[in-house]
């Protein structure tokens, strides 16, 4: 069934005493969930066991007490007390054959300790590094530390081999791992046998594994993870670096895993990166080493993935959003419907999830993080309920994700979208610069739908309350989005600000319709995800001289979670667009906005051509509420049902509207949660004493 040109992807692979089934690698990936909900991360890990991975890691797991990133939620293995939840997750990764790995972190200077008020020990006295730039600082690890650093790490291998796991990996990437904080000058400044020359600097990763190898070495495969550039120039861990590194130690680990750089690299939003941008940083390392390898690239096309094998870049097609965008994209190349793939659209919504210490989202797969919690499977949907059909009004993210779950039910699905064209705010927003990729939202459920008997799509079909009465379906599922509000509603403004009737105002929506302004153009930025970000990019690259203002102290504030905020900040500059922090807008008048700094209040004008206002939106909900004023006449048209998703509810990312339509499918015709919790919840037992 699967196309020969693919074999090469399921061809066995060996690792240390190990083999792998195939190539498909799933790296190891963040998830919000962590110590704190370990079962639903095992189940997730299931899923993908499920959907063909031949490996399939862990997070980031904390193995010593003393070195931990609180408040990010990973995983910990500080004493045997935390094993049985890590088995779990083993026995559910190695459920289909599928190797089991760990990767064990030791955080160094990015561990601030803040739950063990340990002091941390990093290879050099220096500043903690982390996102919140937390005031302290490590002290350097002493000869005596180092040994006992190298006897955790073979306790925490020890307790790995007893949790189940087949592979441990090192964490010596992203500048997140101690093997990197020795091998990197930057931040390795010793003087005694592990520092200064890179073979100095190399011998705590060699000691580790040595000691790693006696403990559990004949049984388990042991991997090293590195980037392949610390993109600090000269004085970091270089590209050059590495590859001298990987020449001197050829047999050092079982597996050679290259990261990109730093995790903003390595997990580069589609805006900014394409599939395989790692390509050029790894070709020819292949040659320096007889170990398999590892890469990422958000590979998402098997086409791509072989040609990295064929090319011999790399061994492994090492994948984290991939793998959670469809954690069964093996699984549908293997059964030859490779146009099945949910591909990743390179959002990073899924990062968010760590970044806020939330369980992670996709907004391509609704279901993640929610197999175990709410019994959600990406493939298969619970049976059907009692009544038969559906109208879905609106064909964004959440009608479309909401149809495409529901016909899987087996009910028969209308959709009616006001416009020409399906996709809803996807359709105008993957126009918009770098945002191409999104498409793959209405473009995966567009095919998938167009493959069904039992959906209907009516275009040009702007319904109101009446046509629906008329239209006669059971089941009316109103998910109409929403639109820009003009006013300046949003965080500074709780009530609309004052507009002069004169004044040139444009929303996101006007510039999404093509009305884009040219001459001195105002962004007035109070929403902070990437939508003023990218309409600053747009009105510059249509000729407009640009001011971007906004009361937040980051440009895009929100996409710090996203992991591209520098990049949008950086890419603005190199626009030529003024950015105007910490201040915010008091009053529009025609030519000119009066601002304000949000610390001190005073003002100051800026002249101008037009204004564009990113503020919130405003849910499209009228026709709902035009349906519920006619309540009386539901049960005569045969309507038992009508409910409001996604946008139209309340606005959110994509990622909201998709779980939304998700969740509208999955909940059709079955009982009211009522008062009960809708998902179920791990909390932590109580001690005994
Ligand atoms: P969401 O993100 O919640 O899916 P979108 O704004 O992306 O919301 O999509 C809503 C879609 O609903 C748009 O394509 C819009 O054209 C369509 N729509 C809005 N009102 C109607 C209506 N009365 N009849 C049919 N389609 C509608
Ligand atoms: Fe890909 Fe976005 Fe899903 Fe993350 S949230 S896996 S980036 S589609």
């Amino acid at each position: 069934m699967r196309d020969p040109r693919y074999d090469t992807l399921f061809e066995p692979q060996t690792i240390g005493p190990l083999t792998a089934k195939n190539r498909f690698f799933q790296v190891p990936h963040c998830n919000g969930g962590g110590y704190r909900d370990p079962s639903a991360a095992a189940e997730m890990r299931g899923v993908k066991a499920q959907g063909g991975w031949g490996v399939i890691f862990t997070e980031q797991c904390e193995m010593h007490h003393s070195s931990e990133i609180t408040p990010f939620i990973e995983l910990r293995l500080w004493e045997d007390k935390d094993i049985p939840q890590l088995r779990k997750m083993s026995e559910k990764m190695k459920s289909h054959g599928a190797l089991a790995g760990i990767q064990l972190a030791y955080s160094g200077i990015n561990g601030p300790n803040l739950y063990s008020r340990e002091v941390p020990l990093a290879p050099s006295a220096m500043p903690i590094r982390t996102f919140t730039n937390d005031p302290l600082q490590a002290r350097a690890l002493s000869k005596k530390d180092i040994k006992d650093l190298r006897r955790w790490f073979v306790n925490a291998a020890k307790r790995s081999q007893l949790a189940g796991f087949d592979l441990i990996c090192l964490y010596g990437a992203h500048g997140f791992g101690i093997f990197q904080h020795f091998l990197s000058r930057a931040t390795n400044q010793r003087n005694d046998e592990y520092g200064g020359s890179l073979e100095n600097r190399s011998r705590f990763a060699r000691e580790v594994i040595a000691d790693m190898r006696d403990a559990v070495g004949d049984k388990m495969a042991l991997t090293l993870r590195v980037s392949l550039d610390e993109t600090i120039g000269e004085l970091g861990f270089s590209n050059a670096e590495v590859r001298d590194f990987i020449e001197m130690n050829k047999d050092l680990p079982d597996l050679w895993d290259l990261a990109q750089g730093t995790w903003e690299d390595c997990s580069g939003p589609s805006r900014f990166k394409e599939e395989a941008a790692q390509q050029n940083l790894i070709r020819g390392i292949r040659e320096l080493t007889d170990k398999p390898i590892v890469g990422v690239g958000r590979f998402t096309s098997p086409d791509v993935m072989v040609k990295q094998i064929n090319s011999g870049l790399l061994d492994f097609i090492g994948c984290a959003r991939p793998s959670i965008a469809d954690p069964f994209l093996p699984k549908k190349i293997e059964e030859g419907r490779p146009e099945d793939i949910r591909e990743c659209i390179g959002c990073n919504i899924c990062i968010t999830g760590d970044m806020t210490m939330s369980l992670s989202r996709c907004t391509q797969n609704p279901t993640f993080m929610e197999e175990w919690r709410k019994g959600w499977h990406p493939e298969n949907m619970n049976s059907k309920g009692d009544s038969d059909n559906v109208l879905v009004v609106g064909s964004g993210p959440a009608g479309l994700e909401a149809a495409w779950a529901l016909c899987r039910r087996g009910y028969n699905v209308a959709i009616a979208e006001a416009r020409t064209v399906i996709g809803g705010r996807v359709e105008r927003e993957r126009k918009l610069p770098g945002l191409s990729a999104w498409g793959r939202v209405a473009d995966y459920r567009q095919y998938q739908l167009s493959q069904r008997a039992d959906v209907e799509i009516y275009l040009d079909s702007k319904l109101d309350a009446q046509d629906i009465l008329d239209f006669g379906c059971e089941n009316v599922c109103i998910a109409t989005g929403a639109a820009w509000r003009a006013d300046g509603v949003s965080r500074q403004h709780l009530v609309p600000m004052p507009i002069s009737a004169d004044a040139t105002i444009y929303t996101p929506d006007h510039l999404m319709d093509g009305k884009i302004p040219g001459g001195k153009v105002i962004v007035y930025d109070d929403d902070h995800y990437y939508m003023g970000g990218v309409l600053a990019e747009l009105l510059v690259k249509n000729g407009a001289n640009v001011t971007l203002i906004t009361p937040s102290a980051y440009v895009s504030d929100w996409t710090i979670n996203t992991l591209e905020q520098a990049e949008i900040h950086a890419r603005l500059v190199e626009l030529g667009v003024e950015i105007v922090l910490n201040r915010g807008v008091t009053e529009i008048k025609k030519d000119q906005v009066q601002s304000n700094c949000i610390y001190t209040g005073r003002t100051h004008s800026y002249e101008c051509d037009a204004v564009v206002v990113v503020a919130s939106r405003l849910e499209n909900n009228s026709l709902f509420s035009a349906l519920e004023s006619r309540q009386t006449e539901w049960a005569d048209n045969g309507i038992k049902s009508v409910k409001i998703i996604g946008d139209a509810e309340a606005p959110g990312p994509i990622a909201w509207a998709t779980y939304a339509g998700h969740r509208y499918a999955r909940e059709l015709d079955t009982a009211d949660w009522g008062d009960e919790l809708p998902f179920r919840r791990e909390i932590t037992a109580l001690a005994l004493d």
